[in-house]
């Protein structure tokens, strides 16, 4: 029997994780917020993953990080900003050499759960994998992609990828994780913000190609700069290209923004900003563009951070 994946948030990713592991009979445990979630979840069947058009329900045994049971294997699939609290409070049940596998989009989340847990093994995460939630404990799986998982400190692969192959997860172990987070946050800084700015899909961003190669430019300098150098790569090409290839989508900021949801902006734009003033570089585009997005989330009333 396989070690248990105990999933920490039954969101989007977590239900898509969750439910693939268990219809291949991985055993899988939920850990929800709170008693109210617990009851909210428990009152129903299970999770449901809705793809290509049919559902199917698991029902997953859930939690919630009260439950006295060590853990030994982690999929922690929470918000950016909710990760390291997330953590914290099961911080009493981690097995000490424990293994973390965090699932956050941008960069800065994982740092500090890493560093909340010395001894354990933190893998990091990029997926271009998409599901969006239609309803409670029920998931869209809307958009079939890749996630790739490295780890900083070991390039030995863990064993367990066996599950996500049983699982039909696809995924690659990846020896330069960082250049991909890196690249993802690159590419997420040149057009996710321009989108709420201007409240378009990505393929708006056409009819404003100056600003757009701009940007690339300052976040190109940026990554040379913080030693990424493959992650700058012709990466104007590459942004021109998704604007092009996701020109009907709207890129999940501006989703987020729509519908009144707190967005994931330091650990994006506000991280990239933050790493320009560490190394003292002088980005005035990406600065104003971070001026601008907060000025925006503010008229909202949404988080600024
Ligand atoms: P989501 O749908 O909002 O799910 C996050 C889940 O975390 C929610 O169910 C939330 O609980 C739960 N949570 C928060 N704090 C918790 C706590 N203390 N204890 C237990 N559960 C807690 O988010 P998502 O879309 O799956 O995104 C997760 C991460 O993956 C983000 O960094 C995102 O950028 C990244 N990502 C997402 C996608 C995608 O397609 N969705 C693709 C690639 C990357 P409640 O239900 O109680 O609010």
């Amino acid at each position: 029997m396989s070690i248990t994946w105990h999933i920490l948030g039954a969101g989007s990713l977590g239900t898509l994780w969750a439910t693939r592991l268990a219809r291949a009979g991985v055993p899988v445990r939920l850990i929800l917020r709170d008693k109210t979630r617990l009851a909210s979840y428990q009152a129903g069947p299970g999770l449901t993953l809705v793809e290509h058009g049919i559902a199917h329900t698991y029902p997953v045994i859930a939690e919630t990080s009260d439950s006295p049971e060590p853990i030994q294997r982690l999929l922690v699939a929470c918000k950016a900003y909710d990760a390291q609290g997330a953590v914290a409070q099961l911080q009493h049940r981690l097995a000490p050499d424990a293994e973390l596998i965090l699932l956050q989009n941008g960069l800065g989340s994982q740092d500090a759960v890493a560093a909340q847990l010395p001894l354990a093994r933190c893998i990091f995460a990029s997926s271009t994998e998409g599901a969006f939630r239609d309803g409670d404990w029920r998931v869209v799986f809307a958009g079939h992609g890749y996630t790739w998982l490295g780890d900083v400190g070991h390039p030995t692969p863990p064993l367990w990828l066996e599950d996500l192959h049983a699982a039909g997860i696809p995924h690659d172990w990846s020896t330069d994780i960082l250049t991909r987070l890196w690249r993802k946050l690159a590419l997420n800084c040149a057009i996710n913000p321009l989108t709420v700015l201007y409240q378009c899909r990505n393929g708006g961003l056409q009819a404003h190609a100056c600003e757009v190669a701009t940007l690339c430019a300052e976040l190109s300098e940026l990554l040379e700069c913080c030693g990424q150098p493959a992650a700058a790569q012709d990466l104007h090409s590459e942004v021109t290209r998704v604007i092009e290839a996701t020109a009907a989508n709207y890129s999940s900021m501006y989703q987020d923004v729509a519908n009144a949801r707190r967005t994931e902006i330091s650990y994006l734009l506000g991280y990239a900003c933050q790493a320009a003033a560490r190394h003292q570089l002088n980005l005035p585009h990406l600065q104003q563009l971070q001026v601008r997005l907060v000025e925006q989330l503010r008229v909202r009333g949404l988080p600024q951070d």
